[in-house]
């Protein structure tokens, strides 16, 4: 007998008819023998409308009675969902998030879950009885009705997938699974039978939109197995699961952002503490700060180039301005016209030449590539937005994205096999189940950091560059290209140091073809934060670069995943540097 959670979007109960269609995949699972608990959405549009009745009332609605109201969709849900269940002859009863028992703090409309208690469900389920949960709500300490941000119900079905030891989570919705990129944007888009938590942790949060970060996140600490299919075709869907279940490709998906502004600061004076200053009002004005790229100081002066959604361009230049003031900064210039497009997958940490491929793809296409960020699992580029559906196409087709493979998810049946892996040790001493979790934080001194100036700023020169460094076998771990000023660009990457003699002989060749010029190359230590949650959380970046300024480290690169914070900085300094991130992460 196995326990399932089963969630059902907006759209999969959006009238009568579909509630009782939904209704009766729960009740033909529970006369297989299973227990089911059933998280609903609210109906169709509902939220929508309820957003729009109270923005009738006034501009500025209060968030707790925000709550309270978009809390009432899913009450309807619930009770009708139980209702056809009970006249499908089973029984059933609906619970709204307070009477469950789902605490979470009191940041009403985007609540973080704290605890969930699980006795009263369980007492329910022993009874035979189907329980329906209300997504996406829950109640604070002082008994106000909370909810999660939008789409929080998968968040729910997740977590109580989590606490209460679910075999499957399986996601019910309006398309077949998760797909190789948004088959809106390319119809040649593929479902993909399995996904690793790590890569539907970035497509979800670069804009992949079939289900809500914070769920995967629960997913990967507590190793819950999720399934993504449709409610209204009976196919086999997209198994989320850890990374050694799910089938191993370099890369397993697109993910375009379409909507991203990048700021530049120019000519901040080169010291350590520079960012801190910058990312720590950015950090406490709620921006979420994505792309960082720092350029190498010349006579003392550096360029710190960053990107936020276009909606937070305003207030993200008010502050930027502001800083530059104090740190007499040169100047602060911007573009609000930006997408960024990113490629994931686990695989390509061990496969060589993935961005190569990437950036010459998108040479072929004759698109600029203004900045580049990549961590083990992700390569981004920010490129000009008329560019972007070109670019996914591009970038789609050089990895063969479209041709199938093998489904494991159908051969395995539709169910998850039953693995109930240990949650992270780490979850076991947070404080409310959705905090950050760091796991660890590791040193790797053995790399050595090229850097080019006075690049031409044309497209096809990143794919050139790392064609050539490609040819000459050079693995190549980190790469970062800042925006570039007056037609050149900088681009950076790390080589392992063995090969450092070689890396300068092959850049120095590659400088000289292109009237570019090849910084001293410095031996570097890398440090990475590992742990779920780092990019959804704010500021993470920043609890990072106040310790190291105040410890007179001068971060050289930077980059961030949902997984994952590296930074650069001089060999020298790399065992210090790990000290004061241990201490500032309380490892
Ligand atoms: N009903 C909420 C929303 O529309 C939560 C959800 O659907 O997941 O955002
Ligand atoms: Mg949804």
């Amino acid at each position: 007998m196995a326990l399932v959670v089963q969630k059902f979007g907006g759209t999969s109960v959006a009238d009568a008819q579909k509630i009782v269609a939904a209704a009766r995949k729960a009740v033909a699972r529970h006369k297989g023998g299973d227990k089911v608990v059933v998280v609903v959405s609210a109906m169709g549009h509902q939220t929508d409308v309820l957003v729009d009745l109270a923005k009738q009332i006034t501009e500025r609605p209060s968030a707790r009675e925000m709550d309270m109201l978009l809390s009432t969709g899913e009450q309807v849900s619930v009770a009708l969902f139980a209702m056809a269940i009970q006249s499908l002859g089973e029984e059933a009863v609906s619970l709204t998030g307070a009477q469950i028992g789902i605490r979470t703090d009191s940041t009403h409309t985007k609540a973080r879950i704290k605890s969930i208690s699980t006795d009263h469900i369980m007492k329910l389920l022993d009874d035979g009885r189907i329980v329906i949960a209300a997504g996406f709500q829950g109640i604070d300490q002082h008994g106000n009705i909370t909810t999660l941000g939008r789409g929080g119900s998968d968040t729910t079905a997740v977590a109580l997938a989590a606490v209460l030891r679910a075999d499957v989570c399986e996601i019910y919705t309006d398309v077949e699974g998760v797909y190789t990129t948004d088959p809106r944007i390319l119809p040649a888009a593929r479902r993909l039978p399995s996904i690793s938590y790590d890569e539907m942790l970035e497509l979800a949060s670069l804009g992949a939109g079939v289900m809500h970060p914070r769920s995967i996140e629960f997913a990967k600490k507590f190793g819950v197995p999720v399934l993504v299919r449709s409610s209204f075709k009976d196919v086999p869907g997209t198994l989320i699961v850890a990374a050694d279940r799910a089938t191993s490709r370099p890369v397993s998906g697109v993910a375009l952002a379409k909507d991203e502004a990048r700021i530049t600061l120019e000519g901040v004076p080169d010291q350590p503490g520079s960012n801190h200053k910058l990312f720590s009002p950015l950090a406490s004005s709620g921006i979420a700060v994505d792309m960082i790229v720092q350029n190498l100081a010349q006579q003392g002066l550096a360029d710190i180039s960053f990107t936020v959604p276009a909606d937070d361009l305003a207030q993200a230049l008010d502050v930027t301005r502001a800083v530059a003031k104090k740190l007499g900064a040169t100047g602060v210039s911007h573009d609000d016209s930006m997408a960024k497009v990113s490629v994931v997958g686990v695989g390509m940490a061990r496969e060589e030449g993935v961005a190569g491929k990437m950036f010459l793809a998108l040479s072929r296409e004759g698109i600029n590539v203004r900045m580049i960020t990549t961590s083990e699992i992700k390569i981004s580029v920010l490129i000009d937005r008329a560019d972007a559906a070109k670019a996914v196409k591009a970038a789609h087709a050089a990895f063969e994205l479209e041709q199938p493979e093998v489904d494991t998810a159908e051969s395995s049946g539709t169910a998850a096999p039953p693995t109930k892996s240990s949650p992270l040790d780490v979850v076991r001493r947070l404080e409310g189940m959705e905090d950050l979790a760091v796991e660890d934080c590791q040193l790797d001194s053995s790399q050595a950091l090229v850097t080019f100036t006075d690049l031409p700023d044309t497209p096809g020169v990143a794919a050139d560059v790392f064609e050539e460094i490609g040819r000459h076998k050079l693995f190549v771990d980190m790469i970062v290209q800042s925006h570039p000023r007056g037609g050149r660009a900088e681009l950076s990457f790390t080589v392992p140091a063995v090969d450092r003699d070689r890396a300068i002989e092959v850049a120095g060749r590659i400088a000289k073809a292109r009237g570019a010029t090849v910084a001293n190359v410095p031996n570097v230590a890398k440090l990475s934060i590992t742990g779920v949650g780092i990019r959804s959380h704010a500021g993470v970046a920043d609890r990072l670069f106040a310790p190291l300024g105040e410890a007179g480290v001068n971060v050289d690169l930077v980059s961030t995943s949902e997984v994952r914070l590296n930074v650069v900085v001089a060999a020298e300094q790399g065992k210090q540097s790990l000290e004061v991130l241990r201490k500032a992460f309380g490892l």
